[in-house]
């Protein structure tokens, strides 16, 4: 059952996917530029740790990352996508919605089952060993977004297969919502001081800096709220909402209790972080 869409249409989803890496590399590289320079001019918190050497862990961790997701996934997301599409496979391949419906609905489902992910990665106990590696972080800045360990790089990946697989999402709506993913990632990761009648507007459709800066408090009922990566929704609706820090931004402590020292700056400690025995 073809549906018949307007050739631009066709050509623009053709353009995507056939440009996929590119793309990606180009949004990311972009947002990291821009984002390093709005930190510099527009603080939001001071620094506790120099930041050549966390960023040098933290550039070093997600080109590991890269790596080994190439050589175990080196289809990934996308060839999920095409996988399921060409076998009839999951939801969005048994209804017939137009494509942009599709795509908006998309985003939105998988948005809402990364969060539930993220939750999931914080309550058991063999997911926190790997997720803590991004939360020993002692400042956060868009390198944080960056800073996941191998294994929770791996396990997510398996997850996302699987909720693209059993959705039946078309390749060019994966691929909007993982350059989506990253792009707010590195956004509410960074240390931006937005006016605050900005931060406020934006906080309707978008998890904003300082939301998500509560979610790397010491803090345990502070790193226990804020879940969401790019939309704000799920948070309020599931109750895990939490305006602001308690200590504030520039009072509150950023990372975990047991490791406010150099340690997480290592690239070595962090890597080997999740196989330490846990108390
Ligand atoms: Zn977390």
């Amino acid at each position: 059952m073809a549906k018949r869409r307007p050739r631009h249409y066709i050509a623009s989803m053709d353009f995507l996917i056939s440009h996929e890496g590119v793309l990606r590399l180009g949004v990311f590289a972009a947002l990291l530029a821009a984002f390093i320079m709005l930190e510099t001019l527009l603080p939001r918190k001071a620094r506790v740790m120099p930041r050549a050497r966390r960023w040098l862990t933290n550039f070093a961790i997600v080109g590991v990352d890269t790596v080994l997701l190439r050589l175990i996934f080196p289809l990934a997301a996308a060839g999920t996508a095409v996988w399921a599409n060409q076998a009839g496979f999951g939801l969005f391949n048994l209804v017939a919605l137009p494509l942009w419906l599709t795509i908006v609905v998309t985003v939105i489902v998988l948005d809402a089952l990364i969060y539930v992910q993220h939750i999931i990665f914080h309550r058991v106990p063999i997911f926190w060993a790997m997720h803590k590696v991004h939360h020993t972080d002692r400042d956060l800045d868009v390198t944080s977004a960056l800073r996941f360990h191998p294994a929770e790089i791996i396990v997510s990946m398996l997850y996302k297969l699987a909720c693209v697989a059993l959705l039946g999402v078309p390749v060019a709506a994966v691929i909007i919502f993982e350059i989506l993913l990253n792009g707010t990632a590195m956004f509410n990761h960074a240390n931006l001081r937005l006016p605050l009648w900005l931060d406020k507007a934006l906080r309707i459709v978008l998890v904003t800096p300082d939301m998500h800066r509560v979610h790397h408090s010491v803090i345990p009922k502070e790193t226990n709220s804020n879940y969401g990566f790019c939309l704000p929704w799920w948070d309020r609706l599931f109750r895990t909402y939490r305006a602001q820090p308690e200590a504030g931004h520039e009072g509150m402590i950023v990372g975990l209790k047991p490791h406010q020292d150099e340690r997480p700056a290592n690239l070595l400690w962090s890597l080997a972080l999740p196989f330490r025995r846990m108390k």
